[in-house]
């Protein structure tokens, strides 16, 4: 068929001469695939679509990286880049010099976030650069408390906070860290909350998220909570009980919303759907809908209090970027935050259309809330029976190895998401048939 989910990836080469490889240390991609494989080169979006170099239609149904929340070509976003590029395509905001978007982007993103009161926001370029600034932030924050030693993050297994030095030791994924002498000595990891893959037998899910939160308290206990500074994680991760134990400490919770953020899980926030009142909030991706590269913090008005006092010390606050509050990126931002403006009942049509699929002998599980789904391939429907990695049983899909990520434009229609299902299900049975096919030899 001409449309096939964003996922089959390999578009034919356009060159006849054959693909000798490319010049870009390309990330995520192993390197045998950049030299032997040509890459899917797309040229041009629109709506939920995607077309590549040789006008190969895709759903896209991972929205670019969790990121195009309003598609491929909404007109408003154009607009607002251009005419922002024509008035002034940039100034920074060092030294208390600063652009009107950039102002105006900061009121709108503190009156939209009504979890809980927040205080001020800072800019970054993505939303790694927004986790390494919690960071930075947290530690200038407890060194004007006069707490140096109140240092510590921990965070999840199986985590993704990004890919710098410091946003990759948060991570909890053990690919970050091979080779590049990672994590960082300050940070800890805690159980992933998943409970289907990591529940005792017999456990209810209940009892599984108490045991998770007796374990955070464990090892706060363990370090002294007087050596941990703050908790990251996901919304969409789960946050059960773990809120009154970071409390309890006096340890800041920070909520990473790069994905959850503006509409995702048919909320504006994660934390709004899990009633979660972050001291710190991390905010990337929809936020320009992938447009403009940027990302934000959004700090608590105590935190910003203190920041503000110790910087009048200091004389400054010595963090920021030549791109922080990038006029054209705000201006992006200010147009089009992702949020569900119309049609609540497509989640559900998301959601039951693809979990009806559960079913099939070859899912493990299907997870997902809101316009974000998970489908894990495992034998017998159990967490531990594995297919052999070479199998590829998750390769029909935008795969994290036998993991299908679904997380389509949240501006795609009734009539996209049947196809999307349709897609999925031809890709299901193919890859049936090409696991048994392998089960029988
Ligand atoms: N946090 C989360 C939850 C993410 O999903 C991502 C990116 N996928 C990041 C942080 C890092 O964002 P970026 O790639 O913009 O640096």
């Amino acid at each position: 068929r001409q449309t096939s989910s964003e996922t089959s990836l390999k578009s034919e080469p356009k060159d006849e001469i054959g693909f000798k490889g490319h010049d870009m240390l390309a990330p995520f991609t192993a390197g045998w695939q950049s030299s032997d494989v040509h890459p899917l080169v797309i040229q041009r979006s629109e709506g939920s679509y995607v077309y590549d170099i040789n006008g190969k239609k895709y759903l896209d149904a991972l929205a670019g990286l969790w990121s195009t929340a309003l598609g491929g070509n909404e007109p408003r976003l154009v607009q607002a880049a251009t005419e922002q590029l024509k008035t002034l395509p940039f100034y920074h905001s060092f030294w208390n010099r600063t652009t009107r978007p950039s102002l105006d982007l900061a009121k709108e993103i503190l009156d939209i976030f009504t979890a809980r009161k927040m205080g001020k926001v800072f800019f970054t370029n993505s939303g790694s650069e927004a986790n390494d600034s919690q960071v930075k932030l947290v530690w200038y924050y407890n060194n004007a408390l006069g707490r140096p030693d109140k240092k510590k993050f921990i965070a999840r297994n199986k985590s993704y906070h990004g890919s710098t030095l410091i946003s990759a030791s948060l991570s909890g994924l053990p690919a970050l860290h091979q080779k590049f002498d990672l994590p960082a000595p300050f940070v800890l990891h805690t159980d992933c909350p998943h409970y289907w893959r990591f529940h005792l037998p017999g456990e209810t899910e209940e009892e599984f998220s108490t045991r998770l939160a007796n374990n955070l308290e464990n090892l706060i206990l363990k370090e002294g909570p007087e050596t941990i500074a703050a908790f990251i994680a996901e919304p969409v991760m789960g946050a059960g009980g773990i809120q009154s134990v970071v409390k309890k400490y006096d340890i800041l919770f920070i909520a990473d919303e790069v994905i959850c953020a503006f509409g995702r899980l048919g909320t504006m926030f994660g934390c709004d759907k899990y009633n979660i009142k972050p001291d710190l909030v991390s905010i990337a991706k929809a936020l320009s809908s992938a447009y403009m590269p940027i990302g934000a913090i959004l700090v608590s008005p105590e935190i910003s209090e203190v920041i503000h006092s110790q910087s009048n010390k200091l004389g400054s606050f010595a963090h920021g970027f030549t791109y922080s509050g990038h006029p054209v990126a705000c201006a992006v931002a200010l147009e089009g935050k992702g949020h569900p403006r119309e049609g609540p009942e497509r989640l559900p049509r998301f959601q039951d259309g693809l979990k009806a699929f559960s079913d099939s002998p070859i899912i493990g599980e299907i997870r997902g809330t809101g316009l974000i789904l998970g489908t894990e391939f495992t034998d017998n429907k159990s967490p531990t029976d594995l297919f052999p990695p070479e199998w590829e049983a998750g390769d029909a899909g935008s795969s994290l190895g036998d993991n299908i990520m679904m997380s389509p434009p949240l501006i795609i229609s009734p009539g996209e998401i049947d196809e999307l299902i349709c897609i999925y299900g031809d890709a299901l049975k193919f890859t049936e048939k090409k696991v048994n096919e392998l089960k029988a030899k």
